[in-house]
């Protein structure tokens, strides 16, 4: 390891590899570090088609061609009544290539990120912790290591990118973390071996089962080796005041919710029970002088639609052009540095609403599209992470009559 980068990239996440890659790539010397070894295990299981971008300018789409990822075509829900809407197939809406996408193990996709920025020019090094940003004044100068032989060392850049999830070491330092009041959600989670699928392509796809009393619902989301993660969401109050352990919750909700017993009715439970915390926050700064947030280190989304690493992938591809540009110009002011962010935000705001838009118990989806059937489209749209475009917003002029109060506008 150098005494100083260009630019140093903390996390070797989604977010932290694509920013790590584009910089190293552009010419840039650029560390990537990352504290756990891998493959390690990361819930975030489920792409959505938009990822297809950011993963073909990183050279990825081959190896994902050829991986056993089972290829995901679209997503279905299924009402707390069990009532199964029609897929939504998303090449129905756009029949290009993008459309397909995938279902993967992130210790293995992640693995796969972190080798290719590493082939494209990064230093990576794994099990090497970040302890500590160091600053002088405002400006993010370097960071204190931590490596696999114990040893601590100070390393330098002009440009420090925050992509370690939702640690976010110099988010949390700054306590820049604003939770959104309405999304304190909990979810517990676990896999399956032989759990139903469908025959053909509707067998990748996620499906999204809500609960009979519509506290919670299930994801379901088939991946390779014939597992299937299963896990369920509700807010933090009802999951846990009142409740037995997680095991006991998982098994309560499971009850709750006949569509899923089907599907897992002949299936072995093949690991624990796996909880987390899931509370969706945005940042009051995305960057300042000499440091930028990428991914979950940013911003975090209940994970309904599975848009996670899609904003990881899009955010750490944004802040490395913008790292880039002002590395070229000697600008790595906060500026600079955070100047994609107003426009990421407001996609990301289109995909809370539709969020909040399901979580409202006053609105039903099936009914709006009845009634608004041009606005199948629109939504769709949502759903595949095309929420960066002028008109991406249009549904919502006709679903805010729809919905709650505190939603609208
Ligand atoms: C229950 C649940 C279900 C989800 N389901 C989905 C889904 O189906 N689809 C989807 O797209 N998203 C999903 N997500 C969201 C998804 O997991 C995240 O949005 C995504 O992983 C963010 O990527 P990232 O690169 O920003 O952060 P991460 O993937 O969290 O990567 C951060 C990395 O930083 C490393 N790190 C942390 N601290 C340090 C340190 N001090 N030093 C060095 N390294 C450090 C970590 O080890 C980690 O590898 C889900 C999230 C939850 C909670």
């Amino acid at each position: 390891m150098k005494e100083s980068y260009d630019c140093i990239v903390l996390g070797g996440g989604p977010s932290g590899s694509t920013a790590a890659t584009l910089t190293a790539e552009a010419g840039f010397s650029t560390l990537l570090v990352e504290r756990d070894k891998f493959p390690r295990f990361h819930i975030g299981e489920s792409l959505i088609p938009e990822t297809y971008w950011t993963l073909r300018r990183l050279g990825m789409l081959e190896r994902l061609r050829e991986s056993a990822f089972p290829k995901k075509y679209s997503v279905q829900f299924v009402s707390g009544e069990g009532k199964t809407s029609v897929p939504f197939y998303f090449n129905q809406h756009d029949p290009r290539e993008c459309s397909q996408t995938w279902q993967v193990w992130r210790g293995e996709f992640d693995q796969m990120l972190f080798e290719n920025a590493a082939a494209k020019g990064a230093e990576c090094h794994q099990e090497t912790r970040v302890m500590e940003v160091l600053f002088e004044q405002d400006r993010a100068v370097g960071v204190k290591l931590q490596g696999s032989d114990g040893k601590i060392r100070s390393v330098f850049a002009k440009v420090i990118v925050d992509g370690t999830g939702q640690q976010s070491i110099i988010g949390t330092r700054l306590g820049v973390r604003k939770i959104h009041p309405r999304l304190k959600k909990m979810a517990v989670w676990t896999y399956f071996k032989n759990a139903a699928r469908l025959p053909g392509i509707d067998g990748g796809a996620t499906l999204v089962l809500r609960t009979q009393n519509r506290n919670g619902w299930f994801w379901y989301i088939p991946l390779h080796s014939d597992i299937t993660s299963v896990g369920v969401v509700g807010d933090v109050e009802y999951m846990t005041q009142g409740r037995g352990k997680p095991e006991e919750v998982f098994a309560e909700e499971v009850a709750l919710c006949p569509a899923l017993q089907e599907r897992i009715a002949g299936a072995e439970q093949v690991d624990g029970i796996r909880v987390a915390r899931e509370f969706s926050y945005t940042s009051e700064r995305p960057a300042g002088d000499g440091w930028v947030l990428v991914g979950d280190a940013f911003t975090f989304i209940d994970p309904l639609y599975s848009s996670g690493v899609f904003l990881a992938l899009t955010s750490g591809e944004r802040a490395a052009d913008c790292v880039i540009e002002g590395l070229k110009k000697g600008d790595t002011s906060a500026a600079q540095l955070g100047k994609w962010a107003p426009d990421f935000e407001q996609g990301v705001a289109r995909i809370r609403k539709l969020v909040e838009a399901y979580y409202s118990n006053c609105f039903n989806f099936g009914e709006f599209l009845k009634a608004f059937p041009s606005h199948r489209g629109g939504i769709t749209d949502v759903l595949i992470g095309r929420v960066f475009h002028d008109k991406a917003g249009d549904v919502f002029r006709d679903m805010d009559p729809w919905l709650p109060e505190a939603l609208r506008g």
